[in-house]
């Protein structure tokens, strides 16, 4: 840690960081080769990360794990940030369940699906899915097509969805569909709690990915799944006001799991420019090498800022939309950018598998796409910009 993030966050959170990087030391760095080789991580690794209580710090304390549980979404940024550093994959199924499944059940549960369906996610016991995105709706999530209708004390689910994380190994799913299609989805779409043993219920496929070795992305169907009324998330017709709610919280952990495959990155461009040595000397002192490691360095430094002020926002109830959406565009960009001025300050070496930074590299171009386009959260900064302006005339 640099001095600078001294000021950052507060001795707790330098702490519970210290915390978080013993526990990937003891329980995650073991298991690296073997998640990325076999592409799969195990139940049992979830399981530790949950009862560390590394999915429990931004839900409430008393439904979590360990002293940090409640602590807010700093701290989900700092263990985002930290597993990703180490797999990527895996802090990708980690905060599936944590914050993509785990953070509308959070705010918008009853006590009832708090205690079923939060609580053992949220330790391990269980893992979770957010399911929004369909083959013909990704961006424009309100042309969803997946409807639920009523029927007896419930609801009829069917539909198709696909890009799920999570969604070939979840036991609870947080999925979205349209319950009155004769108004705009705003006020039509509601949001379900499933469960993967519901008939009715099927994968269709786990993907073939570029990146993110260990994380499984999967296709689903729905058909004619009974979903009792009890499984309704908020009220009826909050569908789409909980799925934006979501995803305010779900970019800034993307901007901080960013902020994880940069790192080493980063780290790794500096040793090696230290010590390789060409025409005579080594290769830092080049200005061709020393000011891509300023521009890295310095991005790194303020995508970090972009990220912890929203989460530092959001922990406070203030909006976020803007603020997360800027930080998630600017983080993802800047992984993107110094994993491949990384890879070209290794130079052949860059280009070898051994030295992971063409994994960083496949792994962070996913978040340019993923908890929305870096097009599609332009639109909403702007929008934003606009909005502020108007009533400020
Ligand atoms: C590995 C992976 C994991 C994922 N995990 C999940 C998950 O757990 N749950 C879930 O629900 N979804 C998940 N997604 C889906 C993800 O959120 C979507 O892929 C994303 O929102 C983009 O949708 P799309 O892929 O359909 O692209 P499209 O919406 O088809 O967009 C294609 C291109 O057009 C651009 N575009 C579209 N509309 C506009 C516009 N109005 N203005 C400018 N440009 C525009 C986009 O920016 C993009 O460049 C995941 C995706 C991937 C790849």
């Amino acid at each position: 840690m640099g001095a600078d993030e001294f000021l950052m966050y507060t001795e707790e959170e330098r702490d519970f960081r210290e915390y978080v990087k013993q526990f990937c030391l003891e329980e995650i760095v073991p298991h690296e080769d073997k998640i990325i080789k076999e592409n799969i991580y195990s139940k049992e690794i979830l399981y530790k990360i949950g009862q560390a209580g590394l999915m429990s710090v931004h839900h409430p304390k008393e439904l979590g794990i360990g002293k940090y549980a409640g602590k807010g979404l700093v701290y989900e940024t700092i263990v985002a940030e930290e597993v990703s550093a180490v797999v990527a994959g895996l802090d990708m199924a980690r905060m599936a369940s944590a914050t993509l499944y785990g953070k509308p059940v959070s705010r918008f549960g009853t006590n009832f699906q708090k205690d079923k369906y939060l609580k053992p996610v949220i330790r391990g016991e269980k893992i979770g899915a957010l399911g929004i995105t369909e083959p013909n709706v990704g961006s424009d999530v309100a042309g969803m097509e997946t409807h639920a209708e009523p029927k007896d004390d419930g609801f009829l689910l069917n539909g198709h969805k696909k890009y799920i994380t999570n969604g070939s190994q979840a036991n609870f799913l947080c999925v979205f569909a349209i319950t009155d299609s004769e108004v705009h989805s705003k006020q039509g779409m509601s949001a379900f709690i499933i469960e993967n043993t519901m008939p009715g219920f099927s994968v269709v496929k786990d993907l073939d990915l570029m990146g993110m070795n260990g994380a499984r992305v999967s296709e689903l169907i729905f058909e004619n799944i009974f979903v009792p009324k009890e499984n309704v998330l908020g009220n009826i017709g909050d569908g789409f006001a909980i799925c934006m709610d979501e995803l305010d919280s779900e970019r800034v952990a993307i901007a901080a799991e960013a902020l994880g495959y940069a790192r080493p990155a980063l780290e790794k461009a500096i040793g090696h420019s230290q010590t390789r040595v060409q025409f005579g000397k080594p290769i830092r002192l080049f200005e061709g090498v020393n000011f891509k490691i300023a521009d890295m360095a310095t991005d790194f430094e303020a995508a970090r800022l972009l990220t912890l002020n929203s989460a530092r926002r959001y922990d406070k109830g203030l909006s976020i939309s803007k603020e997360a959406a800027m930080a998630k565009i600017f983080a993802t960009k800047m992984a993107v950018d110094v994993c491949d001025s990384a890879i070209q300050i290794l130079g052949g070496r860059g280009y070898e598998k051994e030295n992971k930074l063409e994994r960083y590299y496949r792994d962070a171009k996913l978040m340019e796409i993923g908890g929305g386009t870096s097009e599609i959260l332009r639109y909403l900064v702007q929008r934003e910009i606009f909005k502020e302006a108007k009533s400020k005339k």
